[in-house]
């Protein structure tokens, strides 16, 4: 007989842990399936490099405005002579961070946490190939919340694919930085992107070539 959850969620990004801790605190039994490691998107590949990024570009961007507030003009140079430097900071303050979504935190709000991927058997019950052992383990839940987050979409533009690109999956793991950046898109995440680029000169650009227009349907 397997075990029934008032909710099963499955995913642990944002959403997924704001959904699990927040039923769990109001009283019910939930269970929290995660298929990688709890924080998602924002803690791995979007809001806390991203953020971490702009600081060194700021920093950089403020050190050559040193004339302004008096001192001599600073040219930044990279700790270790690469852009790995910025990078390996990006990913220390991932760790530094990434306590505050262990599991610990929420199985003390009385989330059961479960590393695996699921399968719906049926409307009420999935079956999780659980990430440790491989075993597979039946969880049955009166309600589901599906909170698989987004992966980055690659536009059907002629020549992208054999140009090459790197998305924000990407991004904040280089060890070179880019002597030009092109931004495609230019919405937050794009704008985000584009400001932090140039930590070491001005040869950045933005564009957007993805207007409501060119958007592919479906
Ligand atoms: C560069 C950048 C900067 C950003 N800055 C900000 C910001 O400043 N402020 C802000 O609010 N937002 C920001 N965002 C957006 C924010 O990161 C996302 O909106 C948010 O992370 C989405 O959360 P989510 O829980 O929906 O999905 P995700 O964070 O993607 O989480 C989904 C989770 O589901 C798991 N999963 C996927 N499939 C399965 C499966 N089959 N089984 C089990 N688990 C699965 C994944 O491993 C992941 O852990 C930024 C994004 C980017 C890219």
């Amino acid at each position: 007989m397997s075990e029934t959850y008032d909710l099963i969620v499955i995913g642990g990004g944002s959403a997924g842990l704001v959904a699990a801790g927040g039923a769990a605190t109001l009283g019910a039994r939930v269970a929290l399936v995660e298929k990688r490691a709890l924080g998602g998107d924002c803690l791995y590949t979007g809001c806390v490099p991203s953020k971490t990024l702009i600081k060194s570009a700021r920093f950089a961007h403020e050190a050559r405005q040193a004339q302004k507030y008096g001192f001599q003009t600073l040219e930044p140079k990279f700790s270790d002579d690469s852009f790995a430097s910025i990078t390996n900071r990006v990913q220390n303050v991932i760790e530094i961070i990434e306590h505050h979504d262990a599991p610990e935190v929420f199985e003390k709000m009385g989330v059961e946490v479960i590393f695996g991927s699921p399968n719906f058997l049926n409307s009420k019950e999935i079956e999780v190939a659980l990430k440790d052992s491989g075993e597979k383990r039946v969880m049955r839940a009166k309600r589901f919340c599906i909170s698989t987050g987004s992966r980055p979409f690659t536009p059907p533009i002629e020549g992208l694919k054999e140009t090459g690109y790197i998305t924000n999956e990407d991004v904040f793991h280089l060890k070179t930085l880019p002597k030009r950046l092109f931004v495609l898109g230019a919405g937050a995440i794009g704008i985000e992107l584009g400001q932090a680029a140039p930590p070491s000169d001005k040869k950045s650009f933005t564009g957007s070539i993805m207007s409501k227009a060119v958007r592919p349907r479906g």
